[in-house]
Order: C-alpha cells, then structure tokens, then sequence
C-alpha cells in the first residue's frame, strides 16, 4: 500500500539549508520526493538563455550530490509541470505538494494554475517565501500602492522587524520507498554544444559551498572596503553572489545574517551595518522584484509610457560590435568581453556598456536586455528589467535622460591603471595609461609604439561619443512629458 509523501519541488530555490518547503516538508515527518522539472517552455517569453542553462546543469548535480550526502536524492523529470507533477503523485501516492514562491509573471500565472489543479484533486499544496527578505505585497507606500523610488522602499523595509534566522539544513530527510525514477541530469541537454563556457568553469563553482565561501571571502576581504570599491572593476571589491543569489544557492536572509554576525564580531553598531552600501544594494534586488510584481508588463515596456514614443534605431552592425567588445571604446569592450567569456560583469560597466548602447547608439533597451539575458550567468528577469530600464531612463527611479555616460571618462575614472581594459582587451596592453582609454587620441608614433594598428589590431570608435550625447539628448527631449510631476515615493 502506499503511504504519505510530500513532494518538494525545487525551482531557483536550488539548496537545502535556509529553504523553507523543505523544511516544511521535513516537519511532515513522511517521505520527501525533491523534484526538479525541466520546462523552460513554461518561462516564456523569459525561457532561460543560454548561460543560466550551463550553470543550472551544474547547480542540479550539485544539489543532487548535497542530498545524497543527506541520504536522498534528485528525481528530475521534464515537464509540462502540471503533467510531470501528476504522474509522480500516480506513481508515489504522494499527498502533498510543497514549493518556494517566484515572482516572475509567466511563473506566477504557471503556478496558479498548477495550485488550482492539484488542490481541486484533493492534494496539499503549500508556497513559501524563500527568496526574497520583503515579498512585493507586503511593502507599500502610505496610500497603499507599491513604491516607485527606492529610497523610501527601502527605509520602509528597514523598519520591519528583522529578516528572521535562516532555517539550518535538515539533519535527515525521511525517503520514499522505493524510489521513483528520474532521468540524468545531463539527458536536459542544458549545456551548450560549442565549447563556450571555458571562462565560465575556470571563474565559477555553482552550488552552495561555492555561495558560502565566496560570501565568507567577501566578508573578510571585501566588506569593509566594498563603499570604496564597490565602482572598481579591476579589484575584486563586490560579493559576486549574483549567480548564486538568482538560483537561491544562498537567500538573502543568510546573507543579512551573514553580514550581522561579521558585523557584531567587529562591534559595529546595528544600525551601521543594517543602512550600510552592501545590504543596500541587496535593497536593490528586493526593489526589482517589488517592481517586476507590481509592474509586470514592464519586462516588454517601458515603466514611463512617454518612452513609448522614443524612436529607437535598429542597426544590426552596431548590435553585433557592441555585443562582441568591438565598439572601439575600450571600458566597453572590456566589459562585452569579460560577459562573453565568464558570464558576468561588474556592475560599473553594466552601466556603462548599457549607456553605450541606448544613448550612444540609440539601440532599444529591450535589445539590451535580450543579450544580457542570453549571456548573463545571473540573468534575473527582476534585476536584468530594472537594470535596462534604469539606464535607459525609462524605469523607476531611473538615471535622468540628460546623463549619458562619458565612456572615456568611467574608464579613467573607475579603472585609473587601466589593468581592468589590459585584461580584457590584451591588444592595447602596452599603450600607456594615459591612452588606454582613448587610444584614437593617441599619436601614430604613440600607437605604433604600443604595437596597436587602429582598424586593425582594435577597432577605430564605431560611434562619436560627443555627436551622439547630442543627438540623445535631442532625442530624448522631444518624447520628455512637461507635465509629468516628479515621483516621490
Ligand atoms: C543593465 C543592467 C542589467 C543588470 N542585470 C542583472 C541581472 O540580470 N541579474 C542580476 O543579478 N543583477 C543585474 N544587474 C545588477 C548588478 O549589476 C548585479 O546584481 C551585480 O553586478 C552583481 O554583482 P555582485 O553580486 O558582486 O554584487 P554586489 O555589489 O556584491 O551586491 C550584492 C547583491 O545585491 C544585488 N544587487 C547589486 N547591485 C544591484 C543592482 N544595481 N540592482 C539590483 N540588484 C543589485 C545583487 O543580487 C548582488 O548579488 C544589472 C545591472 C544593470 C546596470
């Protein structure tokens, strides 16, 4: 006969500690099935690119070998969900249904649809919070509506009482008898057939253990100088938990907590570590999926409906340049190449590569979006959406239209040494500082010097940075609505 068991379904909720439908389940005390399920069909018009899917290979045998050392395992079907799910409930008898809350819309209504079913069938079926330290729901502004600027977002969330302990992992996790079948990961076929993640193996170590040391080298190395050099990417001065947080190998609750015991260790007050620059831009990812709930067509268009009107250019040639790192602007080309090649980039050049390309190419945002969420490790449809939409300037709380990113200009500033652009760009290696940056500056002699041959060894500027400011400025006055009040809250 067959008795009780609780299926865990795994999403991007992909560890055991500090997850809370496991733990519900665990607390059953019957047979727990985890359950991954492969439908990225469902994610649409979101599915996830090409570099998610490498590291969710990676991340699923990693959760698969966590579970082994708890004496359980990874059962991995494809879907449809719903089918996927009902044909495990035939085949185990399980009763109960658990799983970890995302926010995305295509997920949300997915997911509706699939509680909707197996509770009509008589199932139970439980979602948590397991991502996020403020769901979108619970915070809103004094009118009751969602926040629109992050400032006061955030000091609201401050003041909610603390994010609580996060749960510990499970001492054992109860096993169904037997076992119900499951395909190998690898049958997904999750991972590219061109040998292109190179530069992403050799960066990063998906799975848990990997969050958890690079949070604790954080703490040590980075924390205390992170205001400083949080805007540097020639210093390894941010947590680079993005992957890690996207696929929930670690929650912010772990990371809150993180920062509080390193924090008390020091003696330094609460309320510094609490409103300090770090846990601030963890504030960040709250705010995106405040946003992405609330707001849930913005993924397509712009958050500011005056943007509608923006008469953005298609230009296949300039697409393909700034895509590869051949714009002739050397922090730009620095930070394409570094994405192409480990599947992640500072948040310093994000900006400005993205700047690049709405203002000085006067290319789409959404065409932005579109390549960081094929190349991106960490591509988050909350944060990729406010990111695009901050820069283009059509977004909550978005960088004003008028400033557009002197190129030039972030490079000298943000990598003075130019050892971020030597790095990345290893054909203007020998130009002295002075010219990294601006190489069509410099004289023949210089160039020949430094062994560059513009238009040959690297591209001449694809663009005039100072025609373009101008006729991006022209154009975004002209869609600029007079009338519209600015936004407070
Ligand atoms: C155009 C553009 C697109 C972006 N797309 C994504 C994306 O798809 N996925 C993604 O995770 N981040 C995105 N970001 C935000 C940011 O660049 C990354 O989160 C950050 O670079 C990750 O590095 P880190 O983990 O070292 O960050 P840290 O500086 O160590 O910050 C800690 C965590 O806070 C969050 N965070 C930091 N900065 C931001 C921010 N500006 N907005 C929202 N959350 C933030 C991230 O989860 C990050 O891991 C984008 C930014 C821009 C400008």
């Amino acid at each position: 006969m067959m008795t009780k068991a609780s299926i865990v379904w795994f999403r991007l909720d992909l560890r055991l500690e500090d997850n809370p439908a496991l733990d519900a389940a665990v607390r059953r005390g019957v047979a727990v099935i985890p359950l991954f399920i492969h439908a990225p069909e469902e994610e649409s018009p979101w599915q996830p690119g090409s570099a998610s899917l490498w590291w969710l290979h990676q991340s699923l045998e990693a959760l698969d070998a966590e579970l082994h050392t708890s004496g359980s395992k990874l059962v991995v079907r494809q879907g449809p969900s719903l089918t996927a799910l009902q044909r495990l409930i035939k085949e185990t008898g399980a009763d109960a249904v658990f799983w970890n809350r995302r926010y995305e819309p295509a997920v949300i209504s997915r997911d509706r649809r699939i509680e909707d079913a197996l509770s009509t069938q008589g199932l139970r079926v439980e979602s948590f919070n397991g991502a996020l330290l403020h769901e979108p729901w619970t915070v809103q502004n004094q009118s009751g509506k969602p926040f629109q600027v992050f400032t006061p977002f955030w000091r609201h969330c401050l003041m909610k009482p603390a994010p609580d302990e996060p749960l510990p992992l499970p001492r054992t996790i109860p096993t169904p008898k037997p076992w119900p079948k499951s395909l190998e990961v690898k049958a997904l076929k999750l991972e590219p057939k061109t040998n292109w993640t190179a530069g992403m193996k050799a960066t990063w170590r998906p799975g848990t253990a990997g969050a958890q040391t690079q949070l604790q080298r954080f703490l040590r190395e980075a924390l205390a100088t992170y205001n400083d050099d949080r805007n540097r990417p020639d210093r390894t001065g941010t947590s680079r938990l993005s992957p890690y947080l996207h696929f929930g190998e670690i929650t912010p609750r772990q990371i809150w907590h993180g920062v509080r015991r390193h924090a008390r260790g020091k003696q330094i007050p609460d309320t510094t570590w609490q409103t300090g620059q770090f846990l601030t831009e963890v504030g960040w990812r709250e705010f995106s999926h405040h946003l992405l709930y609330h707001f849930p067509h913005t993924t397509e268009e712009p958050l500011r409906s005056d943007f509608k009107r923006f008469p953005w250019r298609k230009n296949a040639a300039f697409l393909k340049y700034w895509q590869q790192g051949l714009t002739g602007y050397p922090i730009v080309d620095a930070g394409m190449r570094e994405l192409w090649t480990t599947g992640w980039m500072h948040n310093r050049v994000r900006m400005i590569v993205a700047s690049f390309l709405v203002k000085d190419l006067l290319l789409s945002w959404q065409d932005g979006a579109a390549w960081f969420w094929d190349t991106l490790l960490d591509a988050d449809l909350a944060q990729n959406t406010l990111g695009w939409q901050w820069t283009a300037g059509c977004g909550a709380d978005a960088a004003p239209y008028f400033r557009v990113f002197n190129p030039t200009n972030q490079g000298e500033k943000f990598d003075p040494c130019g050892n971020y652009v030597r790095h990345w760009c290893p054909e203007l290696r020998r130009l002295p500082d002075f010219w990294l940056h601006k190489p069509w500056k410099a004289s023949t002699d210089v160039l020949a010097h430094a062994g560059v041959e513009l238009g040959r060894t690297y591209p001449r500027p694809i663009i005039s940075h100072a025609i373009a400011r101008e006729v991006a400025l022209e154009a975004f006055s002209k869609i600029r609505d007079p009338n519209s009040p600015p936004r407070t809250c």
